[in-house]
């Protein structure tokens, strides 16, 4: 009898448990419509119209990897968490990106990166700025944001704190791209600033949570010690139930002037404006044109990717069935 209320007891505790939430035991339920959506970017900048076909493809095809990546998180009832952590980790590993493998080198020929992530169920947010070595900058940010009381670590702090985590650090050339280095040379030459393949990814999932995050190698020859908006909770990455998620893209000192992630969602909250509303009034009216871009989904699961510059890649998956990859306009 006592193993039978022994095991009754086990098994509504299992049916109460819920494995998405165990990390921090909050409350989530399903929204009624079951709904979600996802919407990603590689960066915004100069990308040249005339790349050869090939090339073009493999970014396409990149894009969609990754929307697919986070798409299928959603479809099956994973945390809009998850589904960003997870893209901009597919981010890091792919070359093509400036993002963990693939950042671009700063002055001094090294490479520093940062990343931050956002929940927007109660804005609990966790970065990194400056890491050296750490493969993954997100999923770093994202054990700041769980394991410590802190919102941003940087440099050698941040990297004692990943290892303490058990994370396995690799050397700078883990990080290096023939690419990546012909640009450092080319930088070398005209000393003009690089910016265009960082990546970033905000999701509405089907609890009616939102979240945001962004992760970069910075800007081709910054200097050693720059940090850009990306690691910065309001300027580069932002996410709050009540209004919207939002990752950025471009010119960070300038994203860091306008507040550019934070200033959408105010602009909801406190004028009233719609997603694209607000979205467009910053990039369009606060920022100058070749400033960037960004990307947004709101409460309702509206979306909008707005930039300023020539092309920004990116993408955007959602219950409805819509799958959509694009670089150009
Ligand atoms: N915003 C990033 C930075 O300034 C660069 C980019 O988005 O391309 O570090």
């Amino acid at each position: 009898m006592k193993s039978l209320y022994i095991f009754s007891f086990m098994f509504l505790f299992y049916l109460s448990y819920n494995p998405l939430d165990s990390a921090r035991s909050k409350k989530i339920s399903k929204k009624p419509d079951s709904s979600y959506t996802i919407v990603i970017h590689g960066g915004a900048g100069t990308i040249d119209k005339s790349m050869p076909d090939s090339i073009k493809q493999s970014y396409l095809n990149s894009l969609s990897e990754a929307l697919t990546i986070g798409r299928n998180i959603l479809k099956n009832g994973g945390t809009s968490m998850d589904a960003v952590e997870n893209v901009i980790k597919y981010f890091e590993t792919n070359p093509q990106f400036n993002a963990g493998i693939g950042s671009v080198f700063t002055a001094d020929g090294t490479h520093e990166m940062d990343a931050s992530i956002m929940d927007g169920r109660d804005l609990s947010c966790g970065a990194v700025a400056g890491v050296q070595h750490v493969p993954h900058p997100i999923s770093l940010a994202r054990l700041v944001m769980d394991k410590t009381q802190h919102v941003l670590l940087a440099y050698e702090g941040a990297e004692k704190f990943a290892e303490k985590m058990g994370i396995k650090l690799v050397p700078q050339s883990y990080f290096d791209t023939p690419e990546r280095y012909k640009q450092w040379q080319e930088y070398r030459k005209k000393l003009e600033a690089g910016k265009h393949g960082t990546v970033g990814c905000v999701a509405l999932d089907k609890y009616g949570n939102l979240a945001a995050g962004t992760s970069t190698g910075g800007m081709t020859g910054k200097l050693p010690g720059r940090i850009g908006d990306s690691p910065l909770i309001g300027d580069g990455t932002y996410a709050n139930n009540k209004t919207c998620a939002v990752s950025c893209t471009g010119w960070g000192e300038k994203f860091i002037k306008y507040t550019v992630a934070y200033n959408v969602s105010a602009l909801m909250e406190y004028k009233g404006m719609t997603l694209k509303q607000a979205a467009d009034y910053v990039i369009y009216k606060q920022l100058q044109p070749n400033d960037g871009g960004l990307i947004a989904v709101d409460k309702n699961g509206n979306y909008t990717t707005p930039f300023n510059t020539s092309g920004m890649f990116r993408g955007v998956a959602a219950s409805s069935g819509k799958f959509v990859v694009n670089i150009w306009k």
